[in-house]
């Protein structure tokens, strides 16, 4: 058969993860922890099993889930979402974006995606046959240019993808953006996906400006999270999506024919682990201790840090080391010297040029400090 979607790569996390695993090299590619999650949690998944919670739940989650979440966001960010219709519980956050974006995407509609993106947005853009226009994101700070917004935004503009914090840059959107984005979209019927799987992880006590934060954004906003992030259990493919009522109804159009529902005794021990806040409100100076850690460690490198604000991603400048690309390097660095890291430009399609690489610091410190002693002497 001729493929419908000849185009689509294997996605960049497979390829470095797997030439990780080949080379026996430290693996600072794709997302994820190399430390468990906490005993308890896995306790409470194996007391749902025993309890008998092994059949399908709510098509949308269990209610107990809901209301956690629910409160939760009402405590964070001010706002309440409406435990029944207004948030669902996805096999992780990928899951919820693919069923936002082709609920409503249709075959023309222009969606605004900042690069470098996050590799899962464009593919689902365009298999819905949506066009993707990109707005790159402009200097150290990875800033974005809100007069270039307001010159791409038109009819056909159905939808704009914010990420924050941000994946690859760890850079975070401010206020003052979230007010800019405000002013472009009120009064407009432009849907606004939110992808906040890194909500948790913010550093130097700046503050997660959560679209549901802001009442004109709100009212157009799907807002996806990431348990999996949040729990240090990738594995698990467990999140979440809020929107207001009339948004959540589509998107159960295709939730129901993408999975029907998730994991239930999952659901049963998230309810649980979620009624005590500290599990998720430690997570951010967790994720600083690292981040510092690991920035010292790579101090006396020739790598250039463009230190993170938020994620568990630090991205480093290798310019001074080769003039190589940095897809080319990353094979390199992972073959010869077995540390892998992820090359920016796979996030990035417009900027092929790109010397920066992405490490992943959600590492045990032993992991830290070994792979930094190999950078050491590059
Ligand atoms: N969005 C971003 C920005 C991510 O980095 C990831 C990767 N974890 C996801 C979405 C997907 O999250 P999940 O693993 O919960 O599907
Ligand atoms: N979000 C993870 C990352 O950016 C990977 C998720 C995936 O493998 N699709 O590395």
């Amino acid at each position: 058969h001729p493929s419908k979607f000849p185009n689509n790569k294997t996605s960049i996390f497979s390829v470095m993860s797997s030439m990780a695993r080949e080379n026996n090299a430290i693996d600072l590619s794709q997302g994820f922890p190399n430390f468990e999650t906490d005993a308890r949690l896995k306790e409470l998944v194996y007391k749902a099993m025993k309890d008998g919670y092994n059949q399908y739940p709510p098509m949308n989650g269990i209610p107990e889930l809901r209301e956690q979440i629910s409160a939760k966001i009402e405590k964070l960010y001010g706002v309440k979402y409406k435990v029944d219709s207004e948030i669902t519980m996805t096999s992780g956050a990928t899951q919820a974006l693919f069923s936002a974006i082709t609920a409503f995407v249709r075959p023309g509609d222009e969606v605004i995606v900042f690069k470098p993106a996050y590799d899962s947005y464009e593919p689902a853009i365009k298999l819905n046959d949506g066009k993707p226009i990109l707005v790159q994101l402009k200097g150290s700070n990875f800033s974005i240019d809100w007069q270039e917004v307001k010159e791409k935004i038109n009819d056909r503009t159905k939808m704009v993808i914010i990420n924050t914090p941000h994946n690859p840059t760890g850079s975070v959107m401010s206020k003052e953006d979230m007010q800019q984005l405000e002013g472009l979209l009120k009064n407009t019927n432009i849907i606004l996906l939110s992808d906040e799987v890194y909500e948790h992880i913010i550093f130097d006590n700046i503050e997660h400006q959560s679209a549901s934060r802001f009442p004109y954004l709100a009212e157009r906003a799907i807002v996806c999270s990431s348990f999996g992030k949040t729990f240090h259990n990738t594995g698990w493919k467990m999140g979440y999506c809020v929107a207001p009522e009339e948004l959540m109804k589509e998107i159960w159009k295709v939730h129901e024919l993408v999975t029907f529902c998730v994991n239930h005794p999952m659901q049963r021990a998230f309810a649980e682990h979620l009624k005590n806040p500290k599990n998720y409100l430690s997570l951010s100076s967790f994720y600083q201790e690292k981040r510092d850690k690991f920035l010292k460690l790579m101090e006396g490198t020739k790598f250039t840090a463009i230190p993170s604000k938020g994620t568990y991603y630090q991205l480093f400048d290798f310019s001074e080391i080769t003039d190589e690309k940095d897809t080319d390097f990353a094979n390199r660095l992972t073959q010869e010297h077995k540390v892998a890291s992820i090359p920016v430009s796979e996030f990035n399609i417009d900027k092929k040029d790109n010397q920066q690489l992405r490490f992943c610091f959600a590492k045990t410190n032993e992991t830290l400090e070994k792979a930094a002693e190999i950078l050491n002497r590059i």
